[in-house]
């Protein structure tokens, strides 16, 4: 929301100077290169590795996709039972901007897209103040414009530190900034938020897809499902400059390449073993770009008890950042520090709602109480987190880093590998798929 933010103001500023971003020519098949490319595995069925999947296939490359999940899609997963048939995103929700290649995609598609107003509230040491009313308030007025104004931030720590803003504010900046980076602002790289920011090119508007985004994907890369095993999980890759070799549900499998397009989260953990280990500035990059717990909570309620014209809500102690989804439901994105406590809570069976209501009733003189039917989590804690975070230390040139490919047998793609401020976004993710696939043909 931010980048948006930042860059339409450049774009008005440019008027048509932008062009849409590298559109890709139609891949033909190309018997040559697919024979040089020799046998691929992807391993990762989100938008990346079907991009990929697609891409590869296109050009006549034998091409296999191990998933480890029941389901295609990734960190995409459309719901339509809890909002009465209607579209609800688990996960990625928008599709960020009007300049990518993705937004592209779906328009040729003729894939339906709604543009949602945005209309935040802000709750301030027991107060709830309209857009309008935080522009004129001493403190939230700096934390909106610190917001706004993200490509501005310097220096080499958090951008706590980098905002020095009054600590009752932290609830306020963790729903602004915190939430749509995938953590908080403890944790977030002042300078590493800053580049992210200039580097953004996608342009500042925000639409949901109307049918909802896992029926798109299903669109888009019908032809590349059957080249996906799904329940397949990779736990190894041994590689050399000859080929390697997978092993999937404890099977070994050959193979003479293969892209990586798993979650930051799970390198981090190891779930996939590498021999030889990876090198050692890659797993210094896995561990120093940001990504944690995170996810949605559905709150749902037998009436709105907000007012008409609030479509976000910022500042709740347990889980600053709402928005409104569906006619009586309000979705909690709860990432970072906050995401921690909620899984703190889950693992020992408590709840999660408890919390979060406190802050909606202290808000709204008691509504929510009063109003709550349930709650669904969507936790993403299972990928390793919500989505990757530039931390200090560790931005573009890190992300660069992680893409690196080795010995022209292992490539990696995925969000966290985007070194262009795309990074935790499905049309960033895409564009790694086609990254990873060029820097393939530069090769064989
Ligand atoms: C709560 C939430 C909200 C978001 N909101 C937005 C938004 O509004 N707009 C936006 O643009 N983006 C949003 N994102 C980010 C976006 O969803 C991701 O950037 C994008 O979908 C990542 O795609 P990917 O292909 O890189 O990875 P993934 O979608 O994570 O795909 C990787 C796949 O690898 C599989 N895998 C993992 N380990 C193995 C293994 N060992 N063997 C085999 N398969 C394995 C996983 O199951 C997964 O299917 C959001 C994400 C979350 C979680």
């Amino acid at each position: 929301m931010n980048r948006r933010e930042f860059m339409g103001a450049l774009a008005m500023g440019w008027g048509t100077a932008y062009v849409l971003g590298a559109c890709k020519e139609k891949d033909e098949p190309n018997p040559d290169f697919a024979q040089k490319a020799g046998k691929v595995a992807v391993v990762g069925a989100g938008i990346a590795g079907l991009h990929l999947a697609k891409r590869l296939g296109a050009s006549g490359v034998d091409v296999v996709v191990y998933e480890k999940l029941n389901r295609i899609g990734g960190r995409i997963l459309t719901d339509k039972a809890l909002n009465a048939g209607k579209p609800l995103e688990l996960g990625a929700e928008f599709v960020h901007g009007h300049k990518s290649d993705w937004y592209k995609a779906l328009n040729d598609a003729a894939i339906a897209l709604d543009e949602p107003d945005e209309n935040y509230y802000h709750y301030y040491l027991g107060q709830n103040y309209t857009a309008n009313a935080a522009a004129n308030h001493p403190d939230l007025s700096r934390a909106i414009a610190l917001a706004e104004n993200l490509e501005n931030l310097s220096g080499s720590g958090s951008v706590k530190a980098a905002a020095n803003l009054p600590d009752s504010l932290d609830y306020i900046l963790d729903g602004l900034i915190g939430a749509d980076y995938g953590a908080d602002i403890e944790r977030l790289g002042a300078q590493e938020m800053a580049e992210a920011e200039r580097l953004w090119t996608a342009g500042e508007r925000d639409f949901r897809i109307t049918v909802g985004m896992t029926d798109a994907l299903n669109l888009l890369y019908a032809d590349v499902i059957s080249k996906v095993q799904t329940q397949s999980a990779v736990s190894k890759i041994a590689y050399s400059a000859s080929g390697v070799t997978l092993t999937v549900n404890g099977a070994d499998q050959n193979f003479d390449r293969v892209f990586v397009t798993t979650p930051l989260g799970t390198l981090k953990r190891n779930d996939i073993v590498f021999l030889p280990q990876l090198p050692d500035d890659k797993r210094a990059v896995i561990n120093g770009i940001g990504m944690g717990a995170g996810m949605k909570v559905v709150y749902r309620f037998q009436q709105r008890f907000w007012p008409q014209d609030m479509t976000l809500w910022v500042g709740g102690r347990h889980a600053p950042l709402f928005w409104v989804s569906g006619d009586f439901a309000l979705t909690a994105l709860v990432t970072g520090k906050y995401a921690d406590d909620f899984n703190q809570r889950l693992n020992a069976n408590a709840s999660v709602i408890l919390p979060a209501l406190d802050d909606l009733d202290a808000a709204f003189s008691g509504a929510a109480s009063a109003q709550f039917k349930d709650q669904y989590v969507q936790n993403w804690t299972g990928f390793g987190g919500a989505y990757s975070y530039p931390t200090p230390g560790f931005g573009s040139e890190a992300r660069k880093t992680l893409a690196e490919p080795i010995e022209n047998r292992v490539f990696f793609a995925g969000e966290a590998t985007h070194p262009d401020g795309h990074f935790a976004t499905v049309h960033g993710a895409r564009e790694t798929a086609d990254f990873a696939f060029e820097k393939l043909k530069q090769v064989v």
